[in-house]
């Protein structure tokens, strides 16, 4: 039997689904672990066909009031909606350490203020959405952004409330209205965002929450002509699954993910800066799309980088994540950790040297070891796949040409990471093909720029004018300057 809340470390949450503005129950549920120690935190209701339908059909219905609002009077709605975000900073904060394993520290001084920036800045542009105008010498073209219509937004666990705002910021900005799908491993946060569209008097239908597992709730969202888009956020298969039911109605996807993106390290890189930067790509235990997890050094520097590297990974501070002094947190459930280190054995098994790691960490049962494996052919499973854990793979070249073959050498375009000194690293960051790439830097994310990657790292783009691209049916209203006549010579 569900109970009507759950108390996470003293957070009340709903488990219910959030549905026409109102908590909906289900006969099914799920049992919902953390990741930090494996505590039950509790059941959470299960989406079946009916709750998905109902959802639809509610964003549906408050469909053509909220697309007739300007994007003045929307904001209104969505600038309380982050504010209510903003009065349950702390609550958000301890759920998504609780259920999805994410620093407290990170939630607090990275995330909430994030998921707020993502609801407010994407209003903000919104007001300017309808100016776009072509002027030609025959007419005037003014080129409208029209919502789209009921937009289904599917995440994953790795950072689940930072992922829905960013998709629910631009999509709600723009006059759809939404069903959302958390993860089912981290579903809390996505559910504490229903509490903050009541709070914030967002109208019934708006925002409908739908928890459950991919195969049954994700599968039937998906597959529901009503949709206008689908915005997804997780792994290749399913994503190919989500494209091929999708197609079936023409519904327009945008997809972000996996990543397998080169750290690139030159020989004439800052090697310290570098290495500072490289221990980085353990943040949330390396379950982050755009870390850069395979290292490849220039030659004459291998044994400085690995040594500079080492340093910075031994003082590593690995534990519970609501220590606000902890670094690296657990792996999200036991199947990853159980992925991660058959990762590992079989690259070990083939040949691949373990310089650091290789094993779970002593503080749990989830927690791995920063793990780096050197003498890994470009060809084998552990350059090739992504492991979306602790592990990372070393290579070295020689030369320009041989890096940036080995950085495109891969089925993914996500991102990627390039020191050197300035000019050179820019020169081989512009030839490395993926959707985007920092230069002697990582992590500089901006609200305006495009997001996304290339190859089996996603299709299409999100990110400030590109995420109204996505949600926005683009409509050319054209008026003639001249009077128009009919007439069979008119082009
Ligand atoms: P996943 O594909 O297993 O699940 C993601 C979401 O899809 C979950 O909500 C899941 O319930 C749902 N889902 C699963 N099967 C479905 C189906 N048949 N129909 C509809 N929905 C379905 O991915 P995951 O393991 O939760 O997340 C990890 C992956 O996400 C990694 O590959 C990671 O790189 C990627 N990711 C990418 C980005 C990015 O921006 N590129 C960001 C974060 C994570």
């Amino acid at each position: 039997m569900m109970n009507d809340t759950l108390n996470v470390a003293g957070i009340i949450v709903s488990p219910h689904h959030y549905i026409d503005g109102q908590r909906v129950v289900s006969d099914e549920t799920f049992d919902l672990f953390s990741p930090i120690d494996q505590r039950l935190l509790g059941q959470v209701a299960e989406g079946l066909a009916e709750h998905v339908d109902a959802a639809i059909t509610a964003a549906a219905r408050a469909y053509p009031a909220w697309s007739a609002l300007s994007a003045a009077e929307r904001k209104v709605y969505l600038d309380r909606f982050a504010d209510e975000i903003g009065k349950r900073a702390d609550a958000f904060c301890i759920l998504e350490s609780n259920d999805a394993g994410v620093l407290l520290s990170r939630m607090k001084h990275g995330v909430v203020p994030r998921a707020m920036l993502n609801i407010t800045w994407f209003a903000e542009h919104a007001l300017t959405l309808q100016d776009h105008a072509i002027d030609t010498e025959q007419a005037h073209h003014m080129v409208r952004h029209d919502p789209a219509g009921v937009v289904a937004i599917i995440t994953p666990w790795n950072s689940p409330l930072m992922l829905a705002t960013w998709k629910l910021g631009p999509a709600l900005a723009a006059g759809n209205t939404v069903v959302v799908k958390p993860p089912e491993w981290a579903p809390l946060t996505s559910s504490l965002l229903g509490d903050c569209a009541h709070a914030a008097g967002l109208p019934p239908g708006v925002l409908n929450i739908v928890q459950g597992s991919g195969t049954k709730t994700g599968a039937r969202l998906v597959s529901d002509p009503r949709l206008a888009r689908i915005s997804f956020t997780g792994s290749v298969p399913t994503a190919k699954w989500i494209a091929q039911t999708a197609g079936a109605n023409l519904i327009p996807c945008s997809f972000e993910l996996g990543g397998k993106s080169p750290f690139i390290v030159l020989a004439d890189a800052d090697i310290d800066n570098a290495a500072a930067t490289g221990a980085l790509m353990y943040r949330n235990a390396g379950q982050v799309c755009l870390a850069g997890t395979r290292f490849l050094v220039h030659a004459l520097v291998r044994d400085r980088f690995i040594a500079a590297m080492r340093n910075y990974v031994e003082k590593l501070n690995i534990g519970d994540p609501r220590d606000e002094a902890t670094e690296v947190g657990p792996i999200i459930h036991p199947r990853q950790v159980e992925r991660v280190q058959s990762f590992v054995d079989r690259a070990i098994a083939g040949g691949a040297e373990l310089l650091w790691g290789g094993a779970g960490h002593p503080f749990g049962a989830q927690y791995y070891q920063p793990t780096m494996l050197a003498n890994v052919r470009q060809d084998s499973e552990i350059v090739q796949n992504e492991v979306f854990g602790p592990v990372l793979t070393l290579q070295t070249f020689h030369s320009d040409d041989e890096v940036i073959a080995m950085a495109n050498g891969t089925d993914y375009g996500l991102g990627g990471v390039c020191y050197g000194e300035t000019e050179h690293a820019t020169h081989i960051a512009q030839q490395v093909r993926t959707g985007f790439i920092w230069v002697n830097s990582f992590g500089i994310r901006d609200l305006a720029a495009p997001f996304g990657g290339i190859k089996r790292s996603g299709v299409g783009r999100e990110g400030g004018e590109w995420s109204f691209e996505f949600f926005c049916d683009v409509k050319d209203v054209i008026v003639p300057k001249k009077p128009f006549r009919a007439s069979f010579s008119h082009r």
